[in-house]
């Protein structure tokens, strides 16, 4: 399979990759854009690209090995607990001065950088200002405004953004063979992420959290305080829940590589590979879990603003729209409004590591001001 088939919409960004993979890649690339649009896939891709002998052929062994994160050539670097740590930074440092084992390079992902700490990035900042020459860096963040002025400096950018609604159903229609107008009321409601635009359409577990979110910022308006801290808690157990099912595709994929495994040393080095990736994906499915969250209620106080305005048509949530139409007060479009902005708020607060059971709490209660 050629590179980047699977990277939806993105032209922009694929353009800048392709080009400097044909014309030689530069040392460091900042992957920038929302979160759920293919920006660590396409890491993996371009990844692949920079070791592959001839280019990234999308068939090689290399190729394989890079995008399935178990070549040794490729290290992923993500937050251990809140940060990017300097010890972390320290060990890339030491590492990217030996060769290449096997490709012709050795790329460093940085997933999450933003999460850098000062110290980390001070230290990141020094191997970036003269890296060996196959050394390659990709830092993949939906925060670039974190990084250091000086990181961001000696990065090529690559935006990504979110996907039109229109490009999204064809993506759904072509790999999960939905009907049209099922694909275009997943692709609204997912809002310009392709990732979860393919969990509604394939997992009847985030269709089901999905309503359970409308079901509770439906109930905000009447709540009581003791119930609005319920809410919390509830919320955040839920998404917990999932992301302990999303865990258990790890464990396939584990699975599977084991089987490749040629060997005892492959086989160790799977299974710690596997170790971190299980804790990076669990972190990584709370923080989408979170972005679901705060995605919904803020879809849903944006359709009571489009339907109090009379706007129907313009709905996220379409199979809900008898629902608001019943809640939607008629001028009240300034006050559904404001209360969008306090999730907007909520949802700037998570990009800086603030306790996540705190801000849903926070979020809800301003939600409520918003309201009255
Ligand atoms: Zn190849």
């Amino acid at each position: 399979m050629s590179l980047f088939a699977d990277i939806v919409g993105q032209e922009l960004a694929l353009t800048i990759l392709r080009r400097s993979l044909a014309t030689g890649p530069a040392h460091a690339y900042l992957f920038w854009g929302p979160l759920g649009v293919g920006k660590e896939a396409a890491a993996y891709e371009f990844a692949a690209g920079l070791c592959c002998a001839v280019g990234g052929c999308g068939q090689c062994d290399t190729c394989r090995r890079v995008r399935e994160g178990i070549h040794p050539d490729v290290e992923v670097l993500a937050p251990e607990g809140a940060f990017i740590t300097v010890d972390q930074i320290r060990e890339v440092n030491r590492d990217v001065a030996l060769r290449p084992f096997e490709s012709r390079a050795r790329v460093y992902i940085l997933l999450d950088a933003h999460s850098m700490n000062k110290e980390a990035a001070n230290a990141f900042l020094k191997t970036l200002e003269e890296p060996p020459g196959h050394a390659h860096f990709i830092l993949v963040t939906s925060a670039a405004e974190a990084l250091l002025p000086t990181i961001l400096s000696r990065c090529q950018r690559v935006p990504f953004s979110r996907v039109g609604a229109p490009v999204l159903a064809r993506h759904l229609t072509a790999c999960c063979g939905l009907s049209e107008l099922e694909a275009l009321a997943f692709a609204r409601v997912a809002q310009g992420s392709v990732t979860y635009a393919c969990e509604l359409a394939q997992d009847a577990g985030a269709r089901a959290q999905r309503e359970r979110l409308i079901g509770w910022a439906r109930r905000i308006p009447t709540d009581s305080p003791l119930e609005m801290q319920h809410m919390a808690d509830e919320i955040f157990t839920s998404v917990e829940g999932r992301a302990e099912a999303k865990l258990e595709a790890v464990a396939a994929a584990k699975d599977r590589d084991l089987e490749w495994a040629a060997n005892a040393r492959v086989k160790a080095r799977i299974e710690k590979l596997y170790e971190l990736r299980g804790k990076r994906e669990r972190r990584r499915a709370v923080t989408a879990g979170l972005d679901e969250v705060m995605r919904t209620f803020a879809g849903w106080y944006r359709d009571l603003a489009v339907v109090a305005a009379g706007a129907d048509e313009a709905v996220l949530n379409h199979d809900f729209l008898l629902e608001l139409r019943n809640e939607a007060f008629p001028g009240s479009v300034e006050t559904y409004l404001a209360a969008v902005k306090a999730v907007r708020g909520t949802m700037e607060r998570f990009r800086y590591n603030v306790d996540a059971r705190c801000a849903l709490e926070d979020m809800i209660f301003s939600i409520r001001e918003a309201l009255l």
